[in-house]
């Protein structure tokens, strides 16, 4: 039951993405900075490799790896799931892809991160809705508390929750639970005062059905021997 509740809130969070021409910021930059990690570490340089780091480029939200993997088989259909998602842990590591954890499930979020301008997240743990944050007025406090000598990649805000319509079915999905305990416990009451009748011990209230109990007891006993 909680495997097939997270299979459904996962497929909820796989969303639509769409490459958007006109954007591509950050793209040589990020381009170069991987030629230049794959070079020192003697590593293949892949024209899948490129296409799937040119296509997080072109996308304006974060995502997930199913929804990238399903965006890149519509466009070219022979990269497989798990390189879309090693060539991701390889742009985390070469630090042209931000990686980020907003779900206690742990679903992963990625992101383009070179040329990019500071922002946050408002993310609902639900549905997976997320609404970009600009953290212009912010950032600036954020940047002083920083320590000079650390060499920063990235810096992160979310805000986690949940979205309205999550709010009401999540209240909702609260309430019949409490519904279901409160019949469950009820069942449990009757039940309880059911049994000890069916097992106390008969009472006679006349002398009438002691002797036809014991007639019929007699009578059972006469069948078992025939
Ligand atoms: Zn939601």
């Amino acid at each position: 039951m909680k495997h097939q509740e997270t299979q459904q809130r996962r497929e909820k969070i796989v969303r639509n993405l769409k490459v958007r021409q006109e954007l591509g910021q950050g793209l040589d930059e990020a381009q170069a900075m991987l030629n230049a990690y794959l070079k020192e570490r003697g590593m293949n340089h892949t024209p899948e490799r490129d296409y799937i780091l040119w296509v997080i480029y072109h996308l304006d939200v974060p995502f997930d790896v199913d929804s990238l993997h399903k965006l890149v088989c519509e466009e070219k259909a022979l990269i497989c799931r798990v390189t879309v998602y090693n060539n991701l842990l390889l742009f985390v590591e070469a630090g042209v892809v931000a990686r980020f954890q907003p779900f206690v499930n742990g679903s992963q979020f990625f992101e383009k991160c070179v040329g990019q301008k500071p922002h946050g997240y408002q993310v609902c743990r639900r549905c997976g809705a997320i609404k970009v944050l600009s953290l212009s007025e912010i950032l600036p406090h954020v940047e002083e508390q920083v320590h000079k000598s650390f060499h920063t990649s990235q810096i992160c805000l979310y805000a986690l929750g949940l979205c309205n319509n999550c709010y009401k079915e999540e209240r909702h999905d609260v309430k019949l639970k409490q519904l279901a305990m409160k019949l469950e416990k009820e069942n449990r009451a009757n039940a309880r005062l059911k049994k000890p009748t069916s097992r106390r011990k008969k009472r006679y209230t006349s002398i009438k059905e002691v002797i036809r109990d014991q007639e019929l007891q007699a009578l059972k006993e006469k069948r078992k021997k025939n």
